[in-house]
């Protein structure tokens, strides 16, 4: 397989201690050692060593989330993200995508979003039209809000409305390029979306990003493939604490006591643990979930829930038990996708909440 020394390196490195199997999302929820990272290794290994077929391991190596939550436990500085990344772009390269995978590989490239979705909820339109005005500031929703959950993406607007902000959207925002990094890692076609999107991010002075997942491609990824931006990168929760900081915002307590979700994408790629915590501690009481901050538990997302849908849900609905066995009520989530997994669930033991939901109320 093509791959990179280092990725070579990763998949043989492990000293097999197991301080990544617990942790890992999609393994717990499966309950299948295959799902784990080191089982992933293993099988990216013997498609190297020429002992199994890359097609044999496909439908594992889309299992994993790239959640980073293996990365950062363990104790060799292995990095399964990497090698399961390069073994998806491998797979692109020789075409060998699992079916359902080159379905959403073609809608991203088609359509900008994996879901091939081409026209906004009616409510969002107007939202958007209202804000069609060039200013200096963007306010960057992203395709999961967009398209799939478009009640959040009118209630990010409304949040910055509602603080007195003179900021824009766009009716034909791009895509970050954060759905293809997922597909086939850092293909030409993931570069060249992030290239194009840079062109019109860049005409703008700040960009408020409102899905982590976005936040972690502009200021995380872009630079890894070596695309340039000149403009300011704030994710939606640092732009809203400081909107509190400053008094632009008048908050109210809502009584509640709530513990915080941190995304991964904030919390362990951008290290922005922080900013969440003071918006919300306007609101309620703030309890912490047992595995918080950089240690936090991904409560999975839409796009996975396309092709994994019983998955994605059992993920989510063991985030809501651990929610539970600290006692907690409410959980709140600064991720529109993981808010749409949570949701999504059917359980009635803990309200899921998103930032906007506590802010507005
Ligand atoms: S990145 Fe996340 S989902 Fe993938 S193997 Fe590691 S812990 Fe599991
Ligand atoms: S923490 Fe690292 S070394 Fe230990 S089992 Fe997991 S991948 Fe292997």
């Amino acid at each position: 397989m093509v791959m990179s020394d280092k990725a070579k390196q990763h998949v043989d490195s492990c000293r097999f201690c197991w301080m990544c199997h617990h942790i890992c999302p999609i393994g717990n929820a499966t309950g299948h050692e295959r799902s784990t990272a080191r089982a992933r290794a293993l099988g990216i290994s013997l498609v190297n060593r020429n002992t199994i077929p890359l097609k044999e391991i496909m439908d594992n190596i889309y299992e994993c989330a790239t959640c980073g939550g293996c990365v950062h436990v363990c104790v060799t500085g292995w990095d399964p993200v990497m090698f399961t990344k390069e073994t998806r772009l491998h797979a692109a390269l020789e075409g060998k995508l699992p079916s359902y995978i080159q379905t959403l590989l073609d809608n991203c490239l088609e359509t900008g979003n994996a879901y091939g979705k081409t026209a906004l909820c009616d409510g969002l339109t107007a939202a958007i039209k209202k804000h069609e005005k060039k200013t200096d500031t963007l306010l960057f929703l992203g395709v999961d809000a967009r398209y799939m959950v478009c009640e959040q993406a009118k209630k990010a607007i409304e949040v910055l409305e509602s603080a007195g902000v003179d900021f824009t959207t766009l009716a034909d925002e791009p895509a970050s390029g954060a759905q293809l990094d997922f597909l086939i890692g850092a293909a030409n076609e993931t570069k060249e979306q992030m290239t194009a999107a840079a062109k019109v991010l860049d005409t703008f002075k700040t960009v408020v990003v409102y899905d982590p997942n976005d936040a972690k491609a502009l200021k995380q990824l872009y630079k890894e493939y070596g695309v340039e931006l000149s403009c300011e990168v704030v994710t939606y929760t640092t732009y809203v604490a400081k909107l509190l900081k400053d008094g632009k915002l008048q908050p109210k307590n809502t009584g509640k006591t709530v513990v915080f979700q941190d995304p991964y994408q904030l919390s362990r790629d951008l290290g922005e643990t922080e900013e969440p915590r003071e918006i919300i501690e306007n609101y309620a009481v703030l309890g912490e979930m047992l595995l918080n901050r950089d240690e936090t538990i991904w409560a999975g997302n839409i796009l996975m829930a396309q092709y994994l849908p019983e998955v994605i849900d059992e993920v989510a609905r063991r985030r809501l038990f651990n929610a539970e066995s600290i006692g907690a009520t409410t959980m709140v989530t600064a991720s529109v996708s993981e808010y749409w997994a949570l949701r999504h669930v059917k359980q009635d033991k803990i309200e899921v909440l998103s930032i906007e939901d506590l802010i507005l109320g």
